[in-house]
């Protein structure tokens, strides 16, 4: 890990995994006719590698030489960013290993982290994109712990569970569609009026959604803080990444300020980031690194006229002022799925249908961004 500001001059040096079955298929064409000639005029190098299965972007973040690169570059959705994110989380060297910068080229249907970083007109802007891995700065961005079982894995994106997790996981015959599939999924769904029984148990931070949009508006106004640690201070300030609140194994601690409630909702969804994907903007007040998660909540009997209505909200963020919907910023929350069989997603990945506990923290990776 080369710190991306010593030499100016001297062009970024890059692994690059391209996942050729991301989104409709076109990460390939989006490297080769637009990526690729930026990276060299600028004097960027690159190792490059076409993902050839799932969990490939993982195992080859979990060998890396992190020392020759200056990030990792996915051309894909957010699922390869998260299997390198839980690949380098997996090291011996995690505590070194998971400051090693991140770039974001927008080649999947879910490009949740390009859509966060440059906003929805510019989300799916190769170019845009680009510049931000060859001449952007790291940004640190916080990452949620996920404990399911005896399991432990990250999250950098979202976790959904009902409506949003089937949209997510349920619409892989319509990937042709590219990014209109899962609003056509969703669509479909809040018409069938289906809910979804769980415990939910959380930390709140802050419930009430003008005071939340009030944080979020004024920590706007502040300049970006950048990453500029180097690997010894790194080794000096992380030396182990605990979870504060434990595990989903543990029983809820009676002196942690946790809520607990038991009911059928349509949607429960934490995410760490704004867009989901184009169009879909479910987390409006979600900040890269307040060490908290925000939670929405689709409460069942929404009826369909106000489950319309939120869904053209979250387009532009409006939803979480409707009196239907759930707003929060939480520590951490846990999810007990009832029944045997559903969907789970994590960042858009299948995740075991399971009991699951997500805690935040704070700055844990780096992202390159104009
Ligand atoms: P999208 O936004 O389209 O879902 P992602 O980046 O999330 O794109 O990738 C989707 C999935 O594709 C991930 O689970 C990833 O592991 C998997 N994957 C990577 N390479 C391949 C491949 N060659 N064939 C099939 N699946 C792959
Ligand atoms: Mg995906």
């Amino acid at each position: 890990l080369t710190h991306v500001y010593k030499d100016l001059k001297r062009g970024r040096h890059f692994k690059v995994l391209v996942n050729p079955f991301g989104g409709q298929g076109h990460a390939k064409r989006i490297w080769e006719h637009t990526a690729e000639p930026l990276f060299k005029a600028a004097g960027c190098t690159y190792d490059l590698i076409y993902t050839t299965h799932r969990y490939h972007a993982k195992e080859i973040a979990k060998e890396l030489d992190i020392r020759a690169y200056d990030a990792i570059v996915s051309v894909s959705g957010d699922g390869v960013l998260h299997e390198v994110i839980n690949g380098l989380m997996e090291r011996p060297d995690a505590v070194i290993a998971h400051k090693l910068p991140l770039g974001a080229i927008p080649g999947g249907s879910g490009n949740a982290l390009s859509f966060s970083l440059l906003g929805e007109d510019n989300g799916s802007h190769v170019g845009n994109a680009v510049l931000g891995i060859i001449k952007g700065r790291a940004m640190p961005v916080d990452l949620c712990s996920v404990t399911q079982g005896n399991n432990r894995f990250f999250s950098f994106v979202l976790q959904s569970f009902g409506l949003i997790a089937d949209v997510d996981l349920g619409s892989e015959h319509l990937r042709w569609m590219g990014e209109a599939r899962f609003t056509v999924s969703a669509v479909g769904k809040l018409l069938s009026q289906a809910t979804y029984s769980c415990e939910l148990a959380y930390i709140p931070a802050e419930t009430n959604v003008n005071k939340i949009v009030a944080q979020y508006n004024e920590h706007h106004n502040q300049p970006v803080v950048w990453a500029n640690q180097t690997h010894d201070e790194l080794d000096q300030n992380h030396q182990t990444i605990t979870d504060k609140f434990g595990s989903v194994t543990d029983p809820i601690k009676e002196s942690d300020p946790w809520v607990v409630e038991k009911d059928q909702y349509a949607t429960v969804v934490g995410a760490k980031l704004p867009w989901i994907s184009k169009g879909t903007i479910s987390h409006p007040a979600a900040q890269p690194n307040d060490g908290l998660i925000d939670l929405l909540i689709f409460p069942k009997n929404m009826g369909r006229i106000a489950g319309v209505q939120a869904m053209i909200g979250v387009e532009t963020g409006d939803h979480i002022f409707s009196d239907k919907v759930r707003y929060m910023k939480v520590k951490a929350f846990r999810l007990t799925p009832e029944g045997t069989s559903g969907y789970i997603s994590m960042d858009g990945e299948h995740t075991p249908y399971a009991p699951y506990q997500v805690e935040a923290h704070r700055g844990l990776i780096s992202v390159l961004t104009i």
